[in-house]
């Protein structure tokens, strides 16, 4: 039997460290041995019960892993052979990375990016992949490092600290939108060329203020993408992934149809397959690995529990890595 973290349904909500054996794990064509997984937001809402993100009890949390093949009845894995998931529901509908072990579909997997160790990997987890599927979204969309600033919200948190990181690699003038300015050190470590106090997008705005940003990665929803929008310049783009600060959005239409400005969505659960590659090949090649073991701190199994409830409440620093002790 293996360590594992299991959500039972019930009253309490509670998420239990226990043994389970491999007869109990879900169908699927390949066994992994999980070394490391990670923390996201939505974890935390799997963990504690705060949000309806487990479809189906007992269910083990854990939106990625990444780990080596045990077994596998698909050609293109074997045992030996180094993997990352993030996505695909796992950790919500089909169990999941907070766990020594998992049974999972071939098609989930994508092989360890060249240049990456499993660590690092789980370093950028699902909030890393997701924070580079916005900036290909924004260079999709003509927002380049030779124009005006780009600003990153939520930034001192998982998605925003990747994002920053890359973008200021990539030699865009990066503002990095917080509501803990304490973390100003932490942020301009990772290449904050300004940081910008949250209250100051939460607090009324006209329709369209002075233009400013050539595009932005929105982490945070609600109030603080409102107070986003109407500081685009003309032709801008928003890449738009996060609700931690909210779901609602009240807005006005202006900066769209008198700026051209686009809102783009960022899903990453369902991303198909090339894209997926392309992005971590984008994160192996654009991601300083220096400041990425600095915004990642390593944890085991028990933590989690705790950990979860701190990311719920906007209090973890950059990404938690959960150590499975492989
Ligand atoms: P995280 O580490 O907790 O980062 C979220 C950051 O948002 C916090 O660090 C904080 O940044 C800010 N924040 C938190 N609570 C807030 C509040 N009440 N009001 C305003 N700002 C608040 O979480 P994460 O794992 O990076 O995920 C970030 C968001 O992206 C989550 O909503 C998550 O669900 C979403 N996400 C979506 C996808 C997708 O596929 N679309 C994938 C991954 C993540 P500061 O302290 O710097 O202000």
């Amino acid at each position: 039997s293996f360590k594992a973290l299991v959500v039972e349904s019930g009253d309490p909500y509670t998420a239990l460290l226990r043994d389970v054996s491999l007869d109990e794990l879900p169908p699927g064509e390949v066994l992994v041995q999980v070394a490391y997984s990670s923390l996201n937001y939505k974890d935390g809402l799997a963990v504690t019960g705060a949000g309806k993100v487990i479809r189906s009890f007992p269910m083990v949390p854990g939106i990625d892993f990444a780990g080596t093949v045990l077994e596998s009845a698909s050609p293109d894995f074997r045992p030996g052979d180094e993997v990352v998931l993030t996505g695909w529901g796992v950790g919500e509908r089909h169990w999941g990375g907070l766990s020594q072990m998992a049974r999972v579909k071939a098609e989930w997997l994508v092989p360890k990016p060249e240049g990456l160790s499993l660590h690092q990997t789980m370093g950028i987890g699902t909030a890393g992949f997701t924070a580079m599927l916005c900036v290909m979204a924004l260079e999709e969309h003509g927002v380049g490092p030779e124009g005006r600033e780009v600003l990153v919200t939520g930034a001192a948190g998982g998605v925003g600290s990747i994002a920053l990181a890359v973008l200021a690699k990539l030699g865009y003038r990066v503002v990095a939108a917080t509501g803990r300015p304490q973390e100003r050190p932490y942020l301009e470590s990772l290449g904050a060329a300004e940081v910008l106090e949250r209250a100051v997008l939460t607090a009324p705005a006209k329709p369209l203020e002075s233009e400013r940003f050539a595009g932005a990665v929105d982490t945070v929803g609600g109030a603080v993408l409102a107070g986003v929008l109407p500081r685009v310049a003309y032709g801008g783009s928003v890449a738009a992934c996060g609700n931690a600060g909210g779901a609602k959005l009240e807005t006005t239409v202006f900066p769209f149809l008198l700026r051209g400005v686009n809102l783009l969505g960022v899903e990453s659960v369902m991303c198909p397959r090339e894209r997926r590659l392309r992005a971590w090949e984008r994160l192996a090649r654009d991601l300083p690995l220096n400041l990425l073991d600095a915004s990642v701190q390593t944890v085991d199994l028990a933590a989690v529990p705790e950990l979860a409830q701190q990311i719920l409440a906007g209090q973890v620093r950059g990404r938690v890595v959960v150590d499975l002790g492989a």
